[in-house]
């Protein structure tokens, strides 16, 4: 049997559901993204929104602004589209330019539209274990232990990384008591000493670091199930191509499971946040106070 948990099986399942449901509905699920400026990542991660969302009947709409926009612009937008009742989910796409504070804006999305799950009512309710928009990575995570009916419970489970968008919320996942949480669990930083000695006590390794093949078998330990969420550039012989935190080729005889990169939590995560677009048409719109 393959090591590898590899996303295409589990991914074709959620296009699937999506589709199912949206083909019973009156009117399309509709994303709005709110882009501010290029950035060849975003510009990426949008073209596959709208590609895949294209493909089970998810409208994907952009507002584009320049580099130099005002946040009071975006906001104002963001004002529009809380209002907009065509609109079912509100996403801002980050990067955000320096001169634009991420938590204002984020702050004036409708929490029932903010599929990100980056409101501060969103992270409230992930955190008590409420209903609410999980973020579309950790969702991913999840949806992958599911699929591959992988045991959490009591487990050591070590996550490398401690962002907003993706340690944070997978600590208080994994916390939770259900199917994919009960586990113990540890998170490392770059301020982490001994990381080595951390990471080879995990059952689950969570790699979210941000560097090319930074996990090496010499962190692990023998059997352990490695999640890579890392999505890196790098250049070989003047080609570009995406590589994942872990050294998938060192690691690949110590360990039990791991994810590839590409074919992994990357394209589970597209997947997740259109099905939070799906969860944010279904859901009836308690907050009717939005702000305008
Ligand atoms: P951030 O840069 O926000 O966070 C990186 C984390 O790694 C930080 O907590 C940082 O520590 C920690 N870190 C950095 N260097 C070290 C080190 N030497 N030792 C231990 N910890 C270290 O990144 P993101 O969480 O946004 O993304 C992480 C990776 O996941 C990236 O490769 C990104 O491209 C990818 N990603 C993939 C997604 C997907 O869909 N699969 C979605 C989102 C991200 P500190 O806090 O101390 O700085």
């Amino acid at each position: 049997m393959s090591k590898e948990l590899v996303a295409k099986p589990l991914v074709k399942n959620i296009y699937q559901g999506i589709r199912d449901e949206v083909e019973n509905m009156d009117r399309k699920p509709v994303l709005s993204i709110v882009q501010v400026g290029e950035d060849p990542a975003s510009e990426y991660y949008i073209n596959s929104l709208k590609k895949k969302g294209g493909k089970c009947s998810i409208e994907v709409r952009i507002e584009s602004f320049e580099l130099q926009t005002g946040a009071d612009q975006i906001i104002k937008t963001i004002h529009k589209l809380n209002k907009d009742t065509s609109v079912d989910a509100i996403m801002i796409q980050k990067p955000l330019p320096a001169h634009i504070d991420d938590f204002e804006v984020t702050l004036q999305i409708d929490p029932e539209k903010d599929v990100d799950g980056l409101h501060p009512l969103n992270v409230g309710r992930l955190v008590l274990g409420r209903d609410g928009f999980v973020p579309a990575t950790p969702a991913a995570v999840l949806e992958l232990i599911k699929f591959y009916e992988i045991r959490t419970e009591g487990k050591h489970v070590v996550i490398v990384g401690r962002s907003d968008i993706v340690g944070k919320p997978l600590v208080n996942l994994f916390l939770h008591k259900n199917e994919t949480g009960n586990a113990t669990v540890t998170v490392c930083h770059s301020r982490t000493n001994d990381l080595a000695g951390i990471t080879k006590q995990a059952d689950i390794l969570v790699a979210a670091i941000g560097k090319a093949f930074f996990i090496k078998k010499e962190q692990v330990k023998s059997g352990a199930i490695i999640i890579d969420v890392g999505i890196n550039e790098y250049k070989e012989n003047e080609k570009v191509r995406y590589v994942g935190d872990v050294d998938f080729e060192d690691c690949y005889d110590t360990v039990s499971k791991i994810t590839p990169v590409p074919g992994g939590i990357g394209s589970i995560t597209t997947a997740m946040l259109l099905n939070n677009v799906l969860i944010a048409n279904k859901t009836e719109k308690k907050n009717k106070k939005v702000l305008t």
